[in-house]
């Protein structure tokens, strides 16, 4: 990437070195990188809405998938005591037709002669009366328990029918919300995949991006929200909080404008937040000095500082957009210290020297 910048840079200066007479050139290209720069942006910030509202939609279908899956798990649950007493219910039916067709046999074999042989036996009319209603009520019962038993069969097989219906029913909805989560997944991936382009694009223009972000931010152009809360910019040990604190040398109080982290030498040190370098360079006292510009909040500036790295530790340069998290240089003992740490601060205000504040009410350290 650095070698492709580099022929960028010597074709430019060939170019101007061959056409000395064209004094607009540098403006006229000047002016289409401006605005490629505008275009790139926001089509960046065009594709990154587009993902974040992909990553929510596909969120809901999750929960809707998983609040149906359990729907689902509840229904079959009660299903399985209607299923038990369906096939004991079919059982029980089995048993007892059996011993109807018996008892119709016995009927058939020897019912007629003997069951009017047994009414004719009979001493008097009175016994004869008495026969015929017990045989009566015999089949009376017979057919009524099995009209019975039917009934309660049929209506617990309504009753599973209505159940089955219903898992059917959510199964169809599963289908169709997964359905329309692959299609949100297969759209998120062409947007990454947009995203993955812009991205090789900046990389390549990161000289001309760098170099226009900062004439914004010394032009007064460069403004942007604040998008805090900031993240811890080290993981070494806090060793020193912002305050004041007895001066070894002074011996009076004086405020420490920052908070300082321990981790040695080397040890990585991450962007606070998002924001834009605007300056890198070497500073007596913070030995070397990063200042990150994150964007105004309530009317003031936001920005972070960083210090004591030695210059072949730091990985940023002016103008150059970070994340919050980038590793933008290393812990080391450049400038005015006792040993190796990171002096990290937050400015908070408008003009030269904005006033330090507390980094404590900026991020959990
Ligand atoms: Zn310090």
């Amino acid at each position: 990437m650095r070698i492709s910048l580099k022929n960028i840079v010597s074709t430019c200066m060939i170019t101007t070195l061959i056409f000395p007479l064209f004094p607009f050139a540098t403006t006229e290209a000047e002016d289409i990188t401006r605005k490629k720069l505008e275009e790139h942006l926001q089509e960046k910030e065009n594709v990154l809405n587009k993902i974040a509202e992909q990553d929510k939609k596909l969120q809901s279908f999750v929960d809707q998938i998983n609040e149906t899956n359990l729907k689902i798990k509840e229904i079959q649950k009660q299903a399985a005591p209607i299923e038990l007493r369906l096939t004991n219910a079919e059982k029980e039916l089995k048993v007892y037709d059996q011993i109807l067709r018996k008892r119709v046999r016995f009927f058939y074999e020897h019912g007629q002669f003997n069951y009017t042989s047994q009414l004719l036996e009979a001493d008097s009319f009175g016994q004869f009366l008495y026969k015929l209603e017990t045989l009566r009520l015999i089949i009376k019962q017979d057919t009524t328990l099995i009209r019975e038993r039917q009934e309660v069969v049929q209506k617990i097989k309504q009753e599973k029918s209505k159940y089955d219906l219903l898992v059917t029913q959510q199964n169809e909805q599963i289908k169709k919300s997964k359905e329309a989560y692959n299609k949100i997944v297969q759209e998120a991936q062409k947007d990454k995949k947009n995203l993955d382009v812009l991205e090789a694009f900046e990389e390549l223009h990161e000289d001309d991006f760098s170099q226009i972000n900062l004439e914004d931010w010394k032009n007064g152009k460069l403004r942007f929200p604040y998008d805090g809360p900031m993240k811890r910019p080290s993981n070494g040990a806090l060793t020193s909080e912002w305050g004041y604190r007895n001066h070894p040398i002074y011996k009076r109080p004086i405020l420490h404008q920052g908070a300082d982290f321990g981790g040695g030498t080397g040890s990585p040190i991450f962007a606070a937040g998002d924001g834009v370098v605007v300056s890198s360079g070497p500073s007596s006292g913070y030995g070397w000095l990063i200042t990150i510009y994150h964007g105004e909040k309530n009317g003031k500036h936001v920005f972070t500082r960083y210090a004591h790295s030695y210059p072949n530790q730091v990985k940023v340069r002016a103008g150059e957009r970070v994340k919050a998290g980038e590793h933008i240089a290393d812990v080391g003992a450049n400038g005015n210290v006792t040993g190796p740490h990171l002096h990290f601060e937050v400015r908070y205000g408008n003009g030269e020297k904005p006033p330090s504040s507390n980094p404590r009410k900026w991020m959990s350290i």
